[in-house]
């Protein structure tokens, strides 16, 4: 839900505040280098935006400007549209920002060895010479500019869904999720042996053709339950395909109690949004009533949690064995990290620590005011939450997740204030003690990060503080996020800032 959120969404910001052009920034640079630091920093970085600035030139600036010294580049860009609105775009790197639209972009940014993947049908995007930067082998070339500068270089990939993602890698239809009428869908279930076989084929590719110090991945989607009751879209709950269904079986859950379960909170959820039903018990008595007497529903959520988590764990295995110094992680996504309590309580870190060398997690300040006040408020407000108002319900929020609301904004100044540094010190300190000293943990340190239409200016006296906070709260590092194409030069200069005064 994240590098997509802004194309398809239609909650606009109004009355943002609009900072003065910044420009000619770059040549200053050099007299201002942040000095090389052994704390971790990385930055997230888009392919094409390091082939259309040069890759020397965008290296000197990140680690001029902030101090960068860990390179997290995507390999695969399935998630999302790479073709940004000119307003997202940063205009001060000393490179004007092409023009996206019409531009013919890769979704694998990699060599791809055919003889790794032969445990699965599935075959990633075939990129021929129609696409742009065909002839570029990015990683490659990336390799030796890195360690010049002390760089480590980490591949990134976020799973991808979607009709375009199933027209670009072959097989995917085959391994698609079915809902609870049977029906397939354009998101990949995570119990799919052929599903699992192919991540695992991508790992080994990835670190047998190139020299990588790490990986992230990540999968943006919640679990069945929350995506009920706090919907994304309309679609019916999933997963009931032959492999969910069996695994079900196998750990004693009743598939078909569990779909009618599904299926019953499916039909409650949409009666409320609709105006439809006015329980005479009450919203949420009638939301509890569902679980009651269909307690597998929950059961089902949980199986959908460890299935993803054995997909990862399938990954560590792999990258580990072939390269047991590598650094494998997970991008955990703002829902997750910040306002999703079912998959907050399904596992710790400390859980996810056997095949997790670290955590990466979204602590994005600014646009979590309008994420929360959209994303979560209001939907919320449609579905089981319809019975206190909205200040309420966002005050039940920040206690729920230990976020201060004498510091945090009121409803009505969501969208406007973004969220403090305070919530990015909270929040780091909660993952920390979650994961009880067995995985580490970096905070996304987000900025310029757009909302609906618009690019939120960041205010880089609070990127400062954030960088800061993260630390405090015993971060073991930072990814600065969320992608090096929006950020701004001052925010930029502002974390190597914060990187110096940590020293
Ligand atoms: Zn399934």
């Amino acid at each position: 839900m994240e590098p997509d959120d802004t194309a398809g969404r239609r909650d606009f910001l109004k009355g943002m505040i609009v900072l003065p052009a910044l420009s000619g920034v770059a040549e200053e640079t050099a007299a201002q280098a942040a000095p090389p630091s052994a704390l971790f920093n990385a930055i997230q970085m888009g392919p094409h935006t390091m082939l259309d600035e040069g890759i020397g030139r965008c290296l000197d600036l990140i680690q001029e400007t902030a101090g960068i010294n860990v390179l997290m580049v995507y390999s695969h860009t399935y998630h999302g549209d790479l073709r940004k609105p000119p307003q997202f775009l940063a205009t001060d790197h000393g490179v004007p920002p092409r023009a996206m639209r019409n531009r013919k972009l890769p979704s694998v940014w990699v060599r791809q060895h055919d003889q790794y993947f032969r445990n699965t049908p599935l075959r990633h995007q075939r990129v021929d010479r129609s696409f742009e930067y065909a002839d570029r082998d990015l990683f490659a070339e990336l390799a030796e500019p890195a360690r010049k500068r002390g760089m480590k270089l980490y591949a990134r990939i976020l799973e991808g869904s979607g009709r375009e993602v199933a027209q670009s890698v072959q097989g995917f239809s085959q391994v698609v999720t079915r809902d609870i009428n049977g029906r397939p869908t354009t998101v990949a279930c995570w119990n799919h042996p052929d599903y699992r076989a192919w991540w695992d084929a991508t790992v080994e590719d990835l670190f047998r053709s190139y020299d990588l110090d790490g990986f992230q991945w990540g999968a943006e989607r919640m679990g069945p339950l929350m995506n009920v009751i706090l919907p994304w879209n309309d679609g019916a709950p999933t997963c009931f395909c032959e492999h969910c269904v069996a695994r079900g079986r196998a750990k004693g859950i009743d598939p078909e109690h569990a779909r009618k379960g599904f299926e019953e909170l499916y039909l409650y959820v949409r009666g409320l949004m609709a105006g439809r039903l006015k329980p005479a018990d009450g919203v949420f008595t009638g939301f509890l009533r569902v679980l009651l007497h269909y307690p597998e529903i929950l059961a089902w959520e949980y199986q959908y949690r460890l299935s993803r988590e054995e997909v990862m764990q399938g990954m560590y295995r792999t990258v580990k064995g072939i390269q047991p110094a590598a650094q494998v992680g997970w991008h955990v996504d703002h829902q997750p990290s910040s306002w999703d309590l079912v998959y907050r309580a399904e596992m710790t870190y400390a859980e996810m620590a056997p095949y997790s060398d670290f955590i990466k997690f979204i602590a994005y300040h600014d646009v979590l005011g309008p994420r929360i006040r959209y994303w979560y408020l209001a939907r919320f407000q449609r579905s089981i939450l319809s019975e206190i108002s909205l200040q309420q319900s966002l005050d039940l929020y920040y206690d729920l997740f230990g976020y201060d609301k004498k510091v945090e904004p009121k409803v009505d100044d969501l969208e406007k204030a973004g969220f403090s540094p305070d919530y990015v010190y909270r929040e780091t300190r909660r993952s920390v003690a979650s994961a009880e000293g067995k995985t580490k943990i970096y905070p996304g340190i987000g900025f310029d990060v757009p909302w609906g239409s618009n690019h939120i200016p960041a205010d880089p006296d609070k990127v400062y503080e954030c960088v800061i906070n993260a630390f405090k709260g015993g971060g073991n590092g930072i990814v600065v996020s969320r992608e090096y194409e929006e950020m701004r030069v001052p925010n930029l200069r502002a974390v190597g800032r914060a990187i110096r005064d940590l020293g």
